[in-house]
């Protein structure tokens, strides 16, 4: 039999079938089609298997790619699930929405002048084939070891480490406010991105192995972090961040001016057949609307996604640096662009104009100055450029911060950075406060989901290697006292 793999010369990158865009306008469901098996096979064989992979050098996960793809090329898809789910907790989340771009396929050197391998389309296409086949195992431990771990929020960095701890016998407790589990998986990405079965079927999964969910229990509020504490051995924080970064200048409090975040949860909740006043009384809802998304990251392209669905008669997207320099993936804004959406780059909000309501949003053309000490490229207004774009809904998409964590967990013990964020010991994972471990966005600012599957994966590796060594310390002392 000849070598399957290697094939990128004869057969060239075919990603999924991507949904045409005006059938995309008319609904929230995911645009890009699944891969058939034949497909994914001739896809996955175009990988060279690097001696030196830098598609899994540059997963945050490391992810074994050549290995999948080898088996998935020869058509051995169990064993390929087998491995992608080694180091990966949620594979088909990820193929969906990492912004593979920037990662594994960005880096993908198959040779000079060929296009990628479709890392994140056969990633995804082998864990839901595995769904489908009934290969994917509940993660149930085989024993149970007698001791508990309270996690604080169910995004995917808590539900990463529930499952992982949940594996090695430990009681696991996840505590959300919110009434559904996944975080930002469920109340931020639109379902256009990642459709919610797919948070479901993996939340089905957790409770069957014997995760406790508490939701709508705002840790801080309902029950205090020193609660949690006396109740379990371990306390794992994967709280996010949602503090939104404001906007300032004349007309800036007007109704109609409102948070991406808030936007957003309004849309899903929608989706998901929630009732939602705010939505219902038009407040969130762009119809009909002259809409204009400020900001350049994945949070505004969802936004201006999300207006173009609602059927907003107009939709721009207002950034102060360009194309080339925005944090947002280059795959969304084209996506973004195909949908009808008008982005005006370089370009910044100085005021908003109306009396009762946002009628307008006044900017100025901005161009890139000399690098900062961070090698990033200022920003500084063009004397005399003003202009005026229509808008009745203006939508601050501008990044997250941390709120006051000691203040929220009424722990003024608890650590945190310059930035707000939680501060850890990189090897332990651990907070200041003895026991309280920390994960995901909380620890690293707004990152990717991607990123707090990670820092899930080792959090929970490094409290279990505590709570192991807790025991072995306190068992000679308990046998003497016999
Ligand atoms: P979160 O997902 O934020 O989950 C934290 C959970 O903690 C929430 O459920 C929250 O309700 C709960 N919580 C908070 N405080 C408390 C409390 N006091 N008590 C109880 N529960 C609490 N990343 C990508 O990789 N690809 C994308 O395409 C992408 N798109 C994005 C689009 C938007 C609109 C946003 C906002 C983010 C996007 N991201 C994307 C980033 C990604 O969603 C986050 O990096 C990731 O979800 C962080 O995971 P986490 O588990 O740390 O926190
Ligand atoms: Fe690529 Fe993300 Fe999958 Fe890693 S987890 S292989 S970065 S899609
Ligand atoms: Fe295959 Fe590309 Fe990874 Fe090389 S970098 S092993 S060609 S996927």
């Amino acid at each position: 039999m000849g070598n399957r793999m290697l094939q990128f010369v004869q057969i060239p990158q075919q990603p999924p079938h991507k949904r045409d865009a005006a059938a995309r306008r008319a609904d929230f469901d995911e645009i890009y089609a699944d891969f058939d098996t034949a497909r994914a096979r001739q896809q996955s064989s175009r990988c060279s298997q690097c001696g030196v992979p830098f598609c899994q050098i540059h997963c945050p996960l490391q992810n074994d790619i050549p290995d999948w793809l080898k088996l998935a090329a020869e058509g051995r898809l169990e064993e390929a699930y087998e491995v992608s789910s080694a180091t990966n907790n949620f594979p088909e989340i990820c193929g969906r929405i990492c912004p593979q771009d920037r990662l594994c396929e960005g880096n993908c050197v198959i040779e000079k002048g060929f296009d990628s391998v479709t890392i994140g389309a056969v990633e995804r296409f082998i864990t839901d084939t595995a769904f489908v086949h009934g290969w994917v195992q509940v993660p149930s431990p085989r024993a149970e070891n007698g001791l508990s771990v309270g996690i604080v929020g169910a995004g995917p960095g808590g539900l990463a480490a529930a499952e992982q701890l949940r594996r090695q016998g430990y009681a696991v407790h996840v505590y959300d406010r919110h009434d559904r589990v996944g975080g930002l998986l469920v109340y931020g990405i639109p379902g256009f991105k990642l459709e919610k079965r797919i948070v479901q079927r993996r939340h089905d999964l957790l409770v069957q192995a014997g995760i406790v969910f508490h939701l709508n229990t705002d840790i801080g509020r309902d029950v205090t972090l020193g609660a949690l504490r006396v109740r379990h051995d371990s306390v794992l924080l994967a709280t996010g961040v949602y503090r939104a970064r404001d906007l300032g200048g004349p007309g800036a409090g007007l109704p109609g001016i409102v948070p991406a975040l808030d936007y957003l949860i309004a849309a899903n909740r929608r989706g998901l057949g929630d009732a939602v006043p705010e939505f219902d009384s038009g407040v969130l809802d762009a119809a009909g609307r002259d809409v204009v998304v400020i900001g350049g990251g994945d949070t505004a392209m969802d936004c201006v996604r999300t207006a173009v669905r609602q059927g907003a008669r107009s939709v721009k997207c207002l950034y102060r640096r360009d194309r080339a320099n925005m944090p947002g993936s280059q795959r969304e804004v084209k996506n973004a662009e195909e949908e009808g959406v008008e982005f005006l780059w370089l370009s910044a909000p100085e005021a908003f104009l109306g009396d009762t309501a946002v009628t307008g949003v006044r900017a100025v053309r901005m161009h890139l100055g000399l690098p900062d000490a961070s090698g990033r490229q200022g920003v500084e207004p063009l004397e005399g450029s003003h202009f005026t774009v229509p808008a009745t809904l203006v939508i601050k998409a501008l990044g997250f911060d941390p709120e006051d964590l000691p203040a929220a967990f009424s722990e003024p013990a608890l650590a945190v950075t310059r930035w707000g964020t939680l501060k850890i010991d990189h090897r332990s994972f651990m907070t200041s406060l003895p026991g309280v471990f920390a994960a995901g966005d909380i620890v690293r600012g707004a990152s990717l989901v991607v990123w707090a599957i990670r820092d899930g994966r080792d959090a929970a590796a490094q409290m279990h290697l505590l709570m192991q060594q807790n025991i072995q310390q306190t068992a000679p002392a308990a046998v003497a006292a016999e």
